[in-house]
């Protein structure tokens, strides 16, 4: 007897592709799982033991997408494929596949897939929902945002929203907005700031794979370096939950080019200190070999360097 179960439509953002833009700005993917196999025990006892909950496949699958890298979907397919068949504990064969709609081709297309099959003998442990994420992981972070096109302070506004409304993310408190002057040198529009501070469960990469899936989702277009965008949101600090987010010595610190913690660029940013220091006023960061407040760093910055302003909005 065979029985199907079909999840499709999984949407989530990711590193995946030859190209170093494509490695560099990630892109949305798609992905569609089939279970094949004989679920006519569950479809007696009416119980989720006897199934495979795709709850838990959902999650695998998007966390693959959203933390690992391939330069082929054919590998992507495949590993979310073999990690699925190595988590159910139905027998089954276990068909994905991945929608790569962004792909760079200079023509107009509808998508690009790629199917691969994994066979489950059924032996594993069926992922929980708790044990097979890292859901059990509780982080806060710092998150400064920054939009200068298309009604900057609406597309805040906009982000906050979207943020808050992640599954599994929390916006605890979020600072006013403030104009502030481009830097970078290129000549462009006024940007509007703001900071904010959130709390989630799942892991560091997670959190940025989600957040770039929101300033995707309003528009970003990334043709300029430091030029005009819709929205750019950026990890400034992150701890674990019970760690002190004022702290620079809690921080957790990576040299991952995807995800590097502490924001390598924070410090020399009144943009970001200022609305910073205003949700956290006992923040300190490291400052040639001592600490000193946010508030004041932002200060020093702005003395050192007068054309960032940072002025705030009623
Ligand atoms: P910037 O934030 O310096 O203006 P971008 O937003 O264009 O520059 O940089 C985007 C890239 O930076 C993304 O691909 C992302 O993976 C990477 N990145 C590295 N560290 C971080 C971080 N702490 N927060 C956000 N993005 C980061
Ligand atoms: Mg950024």
């Amino acid at each position: 007897m065979t029985d199907e179960i079909h999840l499709t439509g999984l949407r989530a953002y990711g590193h995946h592709g030859v190209f170093d833009f494509e490695k560099a700005d990630g892109q949305e993917f798609s992905v569609d799982v089939l279970l094949t196999g004989d679920f006519s025990q569950a479809a007696q006892t009416d119980r989720l033991d006897d199934t495979v909950d795709y709850g838990a496949v959902a999650e695998l699958a998007a966390k693959i997408v959203s933390t690992e890298r391939y330069d082929l979907i054919e590998a992507l397919a495949a590993r979310i494929a073999g990690a699925i068949a190595g988590t159910i504990t139905i027998p089954c064969t276990v068909s994905v596949t991945v929608h790569k709609p962004s792909a760079p081709i200079a023509h107009d297309f509808a998508d690009v897939t790629v199917r691969a099959s994994a066979i489950s003998h059924g032996k594993a442990n069926t992922p929980t929902r708790a044990g097979g994420t890292s859901s059990e992981q509780r982080i806060t972070a710092i998150l400064s945002l920054g939009a200068n096109k298309a009604n900057p302070r609406g597309q805040l506004e906009d982000a906050l929203h979207a943020i808050d409304r992640l599954p599994r993310v929390e916006v605890v408190h979020a600072s006013g907005f403030y104009a502030t002057a481009p830097v970078g040198g290129v000549e462009q529009d006024d940007f509007v700031n703001c900071a904010a501070v959130v709390e989630a469960a799942c892991s560091p990469r997670e959190l940025l794979a989600a957040l770039q899936g929101i300033e995707a989702a309003q528009g970003r277009v990334r043709d300029v370096r430091w030029g005009p965008r819709t929205l750019d949101i950026d990890i400034i600090r992150l701890t674990a939950a019970d760690s002190d987010i004022d702290s620079p010595d809690a921080q957790t610190t990576s040299s991952d080019p995807i995800l590097t913690l502490p924001h390598p660029r924070a410090h020399e940013r009144a943009f970001v200190l200022v609305p910073w220091a205003e949700i956290r006023p006992h923040a300190r960061i490291s400052h040639g070999g001592a600490q000193i407040l946010v508030s004041e760093a932002g200060s020093r910055v702005q003395a050192a360097e007068p054309a960032q302003t940072v002025r705030r909005l009623d």
